[in-house]
């Protein structure tokens, strides 16, 4: 493959390693998807600059996402635990196993509640090939 190449990865590749939507190359959040330190969100992309919240409470949307999530996690879980324990009737039993998974998955829905959000329902927001890869970020130490 030669440098011309255009080669650049997926939109659902790149949603799935939580890049930046508009370059796909600058990650969107610091630390480990399951770390116990906690979610964080860049505010800026590091490597086009895009500003992640775009207005004051651009995130709410992803509130109603994450509640998609979690209720397609809830009703995987209680089939799973219904066939998994012998046909249990006990609701508590539902009751640990829905809760242990919005605990162990809040990291995930947090992430991917967003990364849903800015790839699938902001219109405005699209890849740009002229951000992608390495190329842009040697224009912008060539006018530093
Ligand atoms: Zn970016």
């Amino acid at each position: 493959m030669d440098n011309t190449s255009t080669y650049t990865i997926s939109k659902f590749q790149a949603a799935r390693q939580c890049l930046c939507p508009r370059c796909r190359t600058g990650k969107m959040f610091t630390g480990s998807l399951l770390g116990l330190k906690g979610q964080k969100m860049l505010k800026y992309c590091p490597h086009c600059g895009l500003k992640f919240e775009m207005e004051p409470g651009f995130f709410y949307v992803s509130m109603f996402v994450s509640y998609a999530l979690n209720v397609a996690q809830f009703i995987a879980v209680c089939i799973a635990t219904y066939v998994l324990s012998g046909h249990s009737e006990s609701p508590w039993l539902y009751l640990i196993a829905c809760s242990l998974t919005a605990v162990v998955l809040a990291g995930f829905n947090f992430r991917y509640s967003r990364v849903i959000q800015l790839y699938w329902l902001t219109p405005n927001l699209g890849f740009k090939e002229k951000y992608y890869g390495d190329q842009y970020k040697k224009d912008i130490k060539i006018e530093a």
